[in-house]
């Protein structure tokens, strides 16, 4: 059963605000934060039926597994294996949009529903200083998905969190934008110990290679099928074309870049990937309130562009019914 809730309060980020947010997790209750990707919908990673409160409020399907988001390092080793390619990364890209994903400990005391029962962990630690000052006042994991229906374009801002999930859940934390605007770049090892992309993100795979001495490549892992790597997700009520140069009948047309200049939005008037990144979903959900059919200028394949392109493509899939 959902817990029922007249009111989603609204919290500010103030010590009070914090520190109501902490009581809430404490006693099993969802808080919707911010962080530098999107906002998270938070719980007790080791209070089941707080895990099982987030499935339900996101209408998630339960063999798809959560992020868990820790305070640092330290926290992460808690709970399981860096090997010392995952240690580098967290070193390096921590806090930050990175999440590592990593063998548990035997003793791990996470509710098993985090993990869909596997054996791995994603962990990240978040930058955003409200994400930051919650897991430090909490003083434990925290789960926390995108804090939106599932299936659908992925929250950067209060309004969009209120927008999905107004009366599912007991509060939003109020941290203003999301700065990052597309969700963590998630990181597994293959047998030979190389580090593998196994969503693109926030962090780019040539900005890890400084690190890794090589550019991680991309996997479609055939044991985990999750929502962020199904191919209808992140998608708007409306069709959704792609490589769109110019629109078409009645299309809403996002543009990309200088030669855009007739755009209904553009993700980056100047061509600037960090910012399409940050614009895009709050212009998805913009574009979709028109109630028209969307269409998409071609976003180049480098950088943040990977991460931008790899939602745009499953907001424009094919839906299932
Ligand atoms: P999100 O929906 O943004 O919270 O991202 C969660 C995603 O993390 C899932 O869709 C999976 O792709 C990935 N994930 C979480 N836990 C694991 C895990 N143990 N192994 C592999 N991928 C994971
Ligand atoms: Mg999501």
């Amino acid at each position: 059963m959902l817990p029922e809730h007249d009111q989603t309060e609204q919290l500010d980020t103030t010590p009070k605000g914090i520190s109501r947010a902490s009581t809430i997790l404490h006693s099993g209750g969802l808080v919707a934060m911010p962080t530098e990707t999107v906002y998270g919908l938070a719980g007790d990673a080791r209070n089941p039926a707080a895990i099982a409160a987030i499935f339900a409020a996101k209408g998630r399907p339960a063999h798809n597994p959560l992020i868990v988001h820790v305070a640092g390092l330290d926290a992460a080793l808690e709970l399981a294996q860096l090997d010392p390619t995952a240690r580098a990364l967290a070193c390096h890209f921590w806090p930050g949009a990175l999440t590592l994903v990593a063998p548990l400990h035997a003793a791990h005391g996470l509710a098993p529903a985090v993990t869909a029962g596997l054996g791995t962990v994603a962990l990240r630690m978040p930058a955003h200083p409200a994400a930051q000052a919650l897991l430090a006042e909490f003083g434990g994991p925290l789960a926390a998905p995108s804090a939106n229906p599932s299936g659908q374009i992925s929250p950067t801002t209060p309004a969009h969190v209120m927008a999905g999930l107004s009366g599912r859940i007991a509060a939003v934390l109020d941290g203003g934008a999301c700065p990052v605007g597309v969700e963590s770049t998630i990181i597994g090892t293959d047998d030979t110990g190389r580090a593998v992309v196994l969503r693109a993100g926030g962090i780019s795979p040539e900005m890890m290679a400084d690190v890794l001495g090589y550019t991680p490549a991309s996997t479609q892992s055939a044991t985990i099928t999750a929502p962020g790597q199904l191919a209808s997700h992140y998608a708007p009520r409306a069709t959704v074309r792609l490589n769109a140069a110019v629109p078409a009948g009645t299309e809403v047309w996002i543009g990309f870049g200088p030669d855009c200049a007739g755009a209904d939005f553009n993700l980056s008037a100047k061509g600037d990937l960090a910012e399409a990144a940050a614009q895009l979903f709050a212009i998805l959900h913009m574009a979709d309130a028109t109630g028209r059919p969307i269409a998409v200028a071609p976003v180049p394949e480098r950088g943040l562009g990977l991460a931008i392109n790899d939602r745009l493509r499953r907001a424009a899939a094919p839906r299932e019914a």
